[in-house]
């Protein structure tokens, strides 16, 4: 094994706190040398934010040790040529697509893609609604999915994800998502690319038994499932079999062991 992927929501913190031992072990890798890189579906904002966040928990990371949705889908459209777009998310991950021109005309335009995340407490009948008519307005429109989990663990409680809305709009308009993010095969190989090792070479450690674990295993990773976050008991009688299971990240190093 020579590298790492790192979930961070349930993995390095949970909430606004810290993972007891968190940086003890990111310390532990850098002092080890094995690469890492933490891979993210957070859509609610942007890649600095991100740093920021955990910056205040006293655990120090860098903006390009993370591989978001939004940071991947970036260099997709740039390759497709893509102008205007319509994107659901936060105004403030909107930043990590500002050079390209947001669409604010009628429902019934068209678009180079429509952009679906993690929007939260603003989705309303009406913005899900104009999503899906743009993608009616234009059969050649992709539906663009920043991620597909169907929820995470807030301060609140479980609050429901991305995924349920990709889903409406697949069901409403017969048309399948492109994924960005856990758990499509390409974000996890655009992690392995950014990294230079093989998917055979890395081991992907993360809280969701079906974006983090089930998505890797696909793409050919081990994957490790930690008891923190969103895990729940009923997540070790399923189909998908995590490679090992953790009590928490602090574990990593003797888990790591017993990989060699
Ligand atoms: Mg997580």
């Amino acid at each position: 094994m020579k590298a790492v992927l790192i979930d961070l929501d349930g993995v390095i913190y949970q909430a606004d706190q810290p993972i007891p031992g968190a940086q003890r072990t990111l310390d532990w890798l850098k002092a080890r040398r094995i690469p890492y890189l933490f891979v993210t579906n957070t859509t609610s904002r942007p890649r600095d934010a991100v740093v920021e966040k955990l910056r205040l928990m006293d655990i120090q990371i860098k903006p390009q040790e993370v591989l978001t949705p939004v940071v991947a889908v970036a260099g997709w459209l740039n390759t497709q040529g893509a102008v205007t777009i319509a994107s659901f998310l936060p105004k403030t991950t909107q930043k990590d697509l500002s050079q390209f021109a947001q669409w604010a005309g009628t429902d019934d335009g068209c678009v180079s893609a429509v952009i679906v995340g993690d929007l939260a407490e603003e989705w309303s009948f009406g913005e899900l609604n104009r999503a899906f008519r743009l993608l009616m307005s234009n059969p050649d429109c992709p539906l663009l999915a920043l991620g597909l989990s169907r929820y995470w663990r807030s301060v609140q409680g479980l609050q429901l994800d991305v995924g349920p809305f990709v889903k409406a709009l697949e069901f409403a308009t017969g048309r399948a998502a492109i994924v960005f993010g856990k758990p499509s095969r390409d974000f996890f190989q655009q992690a392995l690319t950014m990294l230079d090792v093989k998917a055979s070479e890395a081991l992907m450690i993360g809280d969701d038994i079906r974006g983090d674990v089930g998505g890797a295993q696909a793409a050919g990773l081990k994957a490790a499932l930690v008891k923190t976050g969103k895990f729940q008991q009923t997540d070790l009688s399923g189909d998908i079999v995590p490679d090992g299971i953790l009590a928490s990240f602090a574990e990593l190093p003797a888990y790591w062991k017993s990989l060699e």
